[in-house]
């Protein structure tokens, strides 16, 4: 009987629960009721997110995400007051809604981006007492002050035209990767997040070459390894 239980144990590893994908418009719609949200319903384009989301969970310990990211709700656009955006995190607390590209075609990276970005706001809201703001303050130039410190600093940035994510050398001398993310603290933190979790060459180079930006991607790194067990470690460190 020895293929028995080595079968049953097959079966066991792949029940380890991962998020709910979805496409249901009004569930999404109700995660945020200001949003206007444009569903995707194309098939094909729903096969290649389920295949870029299946490579983004893969980056997590198997159970780990699903206990903290239940639903991921996809679709094809949203904005809110004519300012599009390309993530949120759900009112449940428990759930992201990611746009999945454009009418030109699915962005499978792009899809992998947002997903990491929209978890590490999520995982930061779960787990914020394992982050410390003091050392992420130390790890900031002393002069640098964000765009929007109070509030919902991320949507004033959208709406101000302050989203640009490429990465910005006189920010990246003081802490911060890019204008979005020195609209405030939460952003500077989801930017970073979702580099660390998985890391360009491009953020490699910036790693090197900036003292703050090592820094900051350090404490990213030690928060996921504290708070995801079995977290494989980030190939940035190797440019440490
Ligand atoms: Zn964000």
């Amino acid at each position: 009987m020895p293929l028995l239980p080595l079968f049953a144990a097959c079966a066991l590893a792949q029940a380890d629960p991962l998020p709910e994908i979805s496409f249901d418009l009004a569930r999404a719609q109700a995660q945020n009721r200001e949003a206007s949200i444009a569903p995707e319903n194309d098939p094909a384009r729903q096969a290649r997110v389920r295949k870029a989301l299946a490579h983004a969970f893969a980056r997590y310990p198997a159970g780990f995400l699903a206990q903290n990211v239940r639903t991921v709700y996809v679709v094809r656009a949203m904005a809110d007051d004519g300012a599009g955006y390309g993530g949120l995190t759900g009112e449940d607390g428990t759930s992201v809604l990611i746009t999945d590209g454009d009418d030109d075609g699915v962005d499978g990276d792009w899809i992998e981006t947002v997903f990491h970005h929209e978890t590490a706001h999520v995982l930061m809201e779960d787990f914020h007492r394992e982050f410390s703001r003091r050392a992420w303050r130390d790890a900031t130039d002393p002069g640098f002050r964000y765009a929007h410190p109070k509030g919902d600093g991320g949507m004033a940035a959208i709406l101000q035209g302050e989203d640009d994510a490429t990465f910005t050398p006189t920010l990246n001398a003081q802490g911060p990767l890019n204008p979005y993310g020195a609209s405030c603290f939460d952003e500077d933190w989801a930017t970073y997040a979702q580099n660390v979790v998985d890391p360009s060459p491009e953020f490699r180079d910036l790693v090197r070459r900036y003292d703050y930006v090592a820094r900051r991607a350090a404490l990213v790194e030690d928060f996921y390894e504290r708070i995801v067990p079995g977290w494989e470690p980030s190939p940035f460190r190797s440019t440490l």
